[in-house]
């Protein structure tokens, strides 16, 4: 069955790193990252690249309006395809999370799961990172707007009986480990060959 899985969990929790790996070692399932999205698009001069650019500098957001149509656009062909999308980096903002709800089928939003890491913690890893808007003042700026504008989402799914908490300290295969039991509970996993 096809379906999206959103990865939640503050910048430096660790979403891409597992969702890569998870994505490595089961069939049918696909990482879909935004920030990776703008970031390709960044480096290929699109235009969506060139407005993106100046706004992920600063740590602030690109605009909902956009972001939906890009996440849109990049998810309908999966959706259709029976695969399950680990969703990372979307829904950032409650109007975001509107619009994957009306994106999907029914019974086609399988669940959340949050990588559960403290500020102290993630920003260590941030700036050990070194990514180019790792800068202490595009931390401190991704993290605010996490808390005002993200952790909200923490509640919504919630409120849905949709979230799973995942402790996302310890070494990379605890954390995998974990992550795998929850995801596995949501959807059938298959190991690739
Ligand atoms: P991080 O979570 O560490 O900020 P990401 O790779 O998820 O890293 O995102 C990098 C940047 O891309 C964000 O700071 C933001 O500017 C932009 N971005 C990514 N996803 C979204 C989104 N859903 N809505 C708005 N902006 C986004």
């Amino acid at each position: 069955m096809s379906g999206v899985i959103v990865v939640l969990g503050r910048q430096g929790s660790g979403k891409g790193t597992q969702c890569a790996l998870l994505q490595q070692r089961y069939d049918g399932v696909v990482h879909v990252s935004t920030g990776d999205m703008l970031r390709d698009a960044a480096a290929s001069g699109t235009a969506l690249g060139r407005r993106a650019e100046a706004i992920m500098a600063a740590g602030e957001l690109v605009p909902d309006d956009v972001m939906c149509d890009v996440v849109a656009e990049r998810m309908r062909p999966l959706l259709d395809s029976g695969v399950t999308v680990l969703l990372d980096g979307f829904p950032r903002t409650p109007a975001q999370a509107a619009s994957l709800t009306k994106l999907t089928a029914p019974g086609g939003l399988l669940g959340a799961v949050l990588l559960e890491v403290d500020v102290q913690e993630v920003s260590e890893r941030m700036l050990a990172r070194g990514r180019h808007d790792d800068t202490a003042a595009g931390i401190a700026r991704r993290l605010e707007l996490y808390e005002t504008q993200t952790a909200p989402l923490v509640a919504w799914f919630t409120e849905r009986g949709m979230l799973k908490r995942i402790d996302g300290t310890g070494t990379l295969p605890e954390v995998f480990d974990r992550l795998t039991a929850a995801i596995g509970g949501l959807v059938p996993l298959r190991l690739s060959r």
